[in-house]
């Protein structure tokens, strides 16, 4: 008979297989599955109570908790929508954001209440606020532990939901204007991680680290398939080397997510405290994704005896789309190559209908050089954004979704991606990608961390310049490094310019934010591109 895919599945199954296994792991707080379940039921009773019903939407401000994991099942017994918030936005972001949204009631975490403080009196739907680990003596405004457990954990009388309804949404980080709101459905997020744990092999002998935010894109699902598989889920609220790898080793931890940024920071954080950090040896795999590999990353399999993996998506896919762990029909390549595809993007996942277009939207010819935008059909992509039909109409077209990122094809088929097509540099008529050049200067032993972007230039329109941050200790100049470049790539790819800084601007989640480097050079409104 027809079962919906709907996500509260996953909990139910944890529950009834593994109810004494612990399922959570924060701080020094451990939760077995049994306990999250009765805190979900008092969550979703609590919810009720104030008053949310289906498709109501339900905000979250908070890093990895385990607060934030119960959020998306208390909030789903409603039929509510879970819409979690970025922690590094602005006031003004979340101003807009929570009225855009029309969301009636927000959970904050107490450190981040101070960004919600000066908004409070705008919040046009905002019904209550509660804050996690505060009891604070204000209307609306009410600690969660006090507030939770006056509930009962009791099973709740759930609400009828179809496949097609939405379990989330998601904001982007709004580069271009305001940020987009994502729709994602039951059903989207639940395919997407049966994908998932095929292709990472997800088993309750897994315990995860949750690295990477859960408010992105849901931390990539995981809240979903390590919950379905009675895997234990250790919290990582803050993106701290040193705290990563005594957890990996503390915890027995088998697998992570994160942005290829926080895997350099381990290694770099390796390399110069090698006596200081017992390598976890149960990690099977890490997996990258969130923005392009340096190459070097893929060290983590020699150095740490972590397998790697990288994945691509964004956030209007549920978010995965590609992965690149090896087929074994290429299990005969040297290690070095396998190393290279592993960096570079990877083939599609099961389900996901990935196509690299060209202007006039034919398939590229698999040869490895010819440029084009990928695009994707599959059961995970967005309903559309909300409130804003003309976004949709524009990113969805003929039945794809269209990413806004460049790619090549090989004949394996696999997907290289070239550039964002925002970030790719057009100097004197030519195309540069900055992923490439930034590739070159990541094998030059003083570059910690590179960003090229385009800047103007009054003969070739734009030419690449590039942002640096030293290795500690490190020492390097501006021609040492663009000679380095010249020698090892064309010369109008190399950067014009070099500017050294201590950090480079990042996203929450560990992006490299290359627009708010661009304005620097372009001013406010950043260059546009078509
Ligand atoms: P916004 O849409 O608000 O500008 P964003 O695109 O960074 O923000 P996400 O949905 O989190 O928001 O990121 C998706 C994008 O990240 C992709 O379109 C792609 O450009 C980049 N990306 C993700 N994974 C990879 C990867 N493995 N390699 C290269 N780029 C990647
Ligand atoms: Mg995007």
């Amino acid at each position: 008979m027809y079962v919906p895919l709907v996500l509260t599945q996953f909990l139910d199954r944890a529950v009834k297989l593994y109810s004494e296994k612990v399922a959570v792991i924060d701080e020094e707080r451990e939760t077995t599955y049994r306990e999250l379940n009765s805190r979900v039921n008092q969550l979703s009773h609590g919810l009720k109570a104030l008053n949310i019903r289906k498709g109501d939407k339900v905000a979250y401000l908070a890093p990895n908790t385990l607060e934030m994991l119960e959020g998306f099942y208390g909030v789903f017994q409603l039929g509510a929508v879970m819409t979690p918030l970025n922690t590094r936005l602005k006031p003004e972001d979340y101003l807009f954001i929570l009225n855009h949204s029309e969301s009636k009631v927000l959970f904050v975490e107490k450190e981040l209440y101070p960004l919600i403080e000066p908004i409070k009196d705008q919040l046009t739907t905002i019904e209550t606020i509660i804050a996690h680990g505060a009891a604070e003596d204000q209307e609306n405004y009410y600690s969660y532990d006090q507030w939770l457990t006056q509930f009962p954990d009791s099973a709740f009388d759930r609400e009828e939901l179809d496949e097609s309804d939405i379990a989330s949404l998601l904001y982007t980080s709004g580069t271009t204007g305001n940020p987009k709101g994502v729709l994602l459905t039951h059903r989207s997020n639940y395919l997407h991680a049966l994908t998932v744990m095929h292709h990472l092999r997800v088993t309750d002998r897994d315990t995860l680290l949750h690295v990477l935010p859960m408010f992105h894109v849901n931390g990539w699902g995981s809240p979903f398939y390590y919950t379905a598989n009675g895997a234990t889920q250790v919290m990582q609220r803050k993106v701290d080397p040193k705290e990563i790898f005594k957890k990996v080793d503390r915890y027995g931890i088998t697998i992570a997510h994160m942005a290829p940024t926080v895997l350099n920071m381990l290694l770099e954080e390796h390399s110069l405290n090698p006596e200081e950090h017992v390598l976890g040896q149960d990690m099977r795999v890490v997996i990258a994704g969130s923005a392009p590999p340096p190459a070097f990353v893929t060290k983590v399999e020699e150095d740490f005896g972590w397998e790697f993996i990288q994945v691509y998506g964004m956030t209007e896919i549920s978010p995965l789309v590609t992965i690149s762990d090896i087929p074994s029909t290429l299990e005969h390549l040297p290690k070095e190559e396998k190393h290279l595809l592993k960096a570079k993007t990877g083939y599609s996942m099961i389900g996901t209908d990935v196509k690299v277009l060209d202007e006039n939207g034919e398939e590229v010819p698999r040869n490895g050089t010819t440029i084009g935008e990928i695009a994707v059909r599959s059961n995970n992509v967005m309903e559309g954004y909300l409130k804003n039909p003309e976004a949709t109409s524009e990113t969805i077209r003929n039945g794809y979704l269209y990413t806004g990122d460049m790619a090549v094809v090989y004949d394996n088929n696999y997907i290289e991606i070239v550039d964002r097509r925002k970030d790719v540099i057009i100097s004197g008529g030519e195309n540069i990608s900055s992923i490439e050049v930034e590739g070159v200067l990541y094998n030059h032993p003083a570059v910690l961390e590179a960003a090229v972007i385009a800047v103007p230039h009054e003969k070739w329109g734009e030419v690449p310049h590039a942002v640096i941050v030293l290795k500690q200790g490190a020492q390097a100049d501006e021609e040492e490094l663009i000679s380095f470049v010249r020698s090892k790539m064309a010369h109008f790819k190399a950067p014009k310019g070099i500017t050294f800084t201590d950090a480079l601007p990042k996203t929450a989640s560990g992006k490299i934010q290359k627009v708010q480097i661009r304005k620097d050079f372009w001013g406010e409104n950043d260059r546009m591109v078509n």
